[in-house]
C-alpha cells in the first residue's frame, strides 16, 4: 500500500479488497441465496431471476454439496428442492435444524399433496413453492421470508409472544381469541384463521395455504370463502377498537397479520 517514498498508493486491487472487506464487515453485501436443485433447466432459470434482483447465488446439486456450502459460506436463505439425488430436502432441513442452523428455508416441491406441504413446514421450513412456480412469485416469497426472519428469531426467544400479540391472545384451551381481555365472538373457521395469524405474525399466506391450514376439506372450499372470512374478521377487529389493517392484503400473494398496524 506504500510506495518507495512512503506515500500511500492505493491500487485498484487494494481498493477492491478494501471494498470487499468493508462491505462484508458492514454487512452491506448482496443477499446470498443457496439454491439446492438437481434439475439443470430450473436451476439456470432461478439463478438468472435471482441475479437480476442483485442477489448472489451459490448452487448445490446434491445434499452433500449443500452441506459443504452451509458450513463454509455465509448464506442468507436456502431454496431447497425436496427430491435430490442423494437425500431429500426434508431430511436435509431436519439435519440442519438439529445442528442449530437457523437460516430461512424455502422448499421447492413437485408434490403438491397437503401432507408434503405441512410436513415441510413442521420440520422447520419457512415456506414452500410448488413446481411449476412463477419466478416473480419466488422472488416475492424470498423477500417476504427474509423480512420476517429477524422477527422469527425474536419470537423464538420469547415463547409467550406466540400467544400474545398487540393485546390479542389466543386461548387454546377455551378455543377463543381475547382482545384486551374481552372474548371475540368467532365462528370455527374465523377462530382457526386468527389462531394461525397470531402464531405467525407478518407471515404472508396465499389463499390456498390458508385453506390448507384452516379448512377441514380445503379441496371443496373456494378461494372466495377465504376472502369472505377475512372480511368478517376485519369487521370484528374494528368492532373491538383494533385496526382492520392488522390483516394486510398482499396483491397477488395473499394475506398476513401485522400486529404493528
Ligand atoms: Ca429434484
Amino acid at each position: 500500500m506504500f510506495d518507495s517514498a512512503g506515500r500511500i498508493a492505493i491500487h485498484a486491487a487494494d481498493l477492491f479488497r478494501l471494498h470487499y472487506f468493508l462491505s462484508n464487515f458492514m454487512d452491506n453485501r448482496p443477499i446470498h441465496i443457496l439454491l439446492v436443485e438437481d434439475e439443470p433447466s430450473l436451476r439456470d432459470n432461478v439463478i438468472i431471476a435471482l441475479e437480476s434482483e442483485a442477489m448472489r447465488v451459490s448452487w448445490a446439486g446434491t445434499g452433500m454439496e449443500a452441506d459443504l456450502l452451509i458450513a463454509s459460506e455465509k448464506i442468507d436463505l436456502v431454496l431447497l428442492d425436496v427430491g435430490l439425488p442423494d437425500t431429500n430436502g426434508f431430511e436435509l432441513c431436519r439435519s440442519w435444524r438439529m445442528k442449530q442452523v437457523k437460516l430461512p428455508i424455502l422448499f421447492l416441491t413437485a408434490r403438491s399433496s397437503e401432507v408434503d406441504r405441512v410436513v415441510g413446514l413442521e420440520i422447520g421450513g419457512d415456506d414452500y413453492l410448488v413446481k411449476p412456480f412463477s419466478l416473480r412469485e419466488m422472488v416475492a416469497r424470498i423477500r417476504a421470508v427474509l423480512r420476517r426472519a429477524p422477527m422469527a428469531v425474536e419470537k423464538a426467544n420469547d415463547e409467550a409472544a406466540a400467544n400474545r400479540v398487540s393485546g390479542l391472545v389466543v386461548d387454546d384451551v377455551r378455543m377463543c381469541v381475547l382482545i384486551d381481555g374481552h372474548g371475540m365472538e368467532l365462528t370455527r373457521y374465523e377462530f382457526r384463521l386468527m389462531r394461525l395469524f397470531l402464531k405467525n405474525p407478518s407471515r404472508v399466506y396465499s389463499r390456498g395455504q390458508l385453506m390448507d391450514h384452516v379448512w377441514e376439506e380445503p379441496d371443496s372450499a373456494l378461494e372466495r370463502t377465504v376472502d369472505a372470512h377475512i372480511k368478517q374478521l376485519r369487521a370484528k377487529l374494528r368492532e373491538h377498537g383494533k385496526s382492520e389493517e392488522m390483516i394486510r392484503t398482499h396483491r397477488g400473494l395473499g394475506y398476513s397479520f401485522d400486529p404493528q398496524s
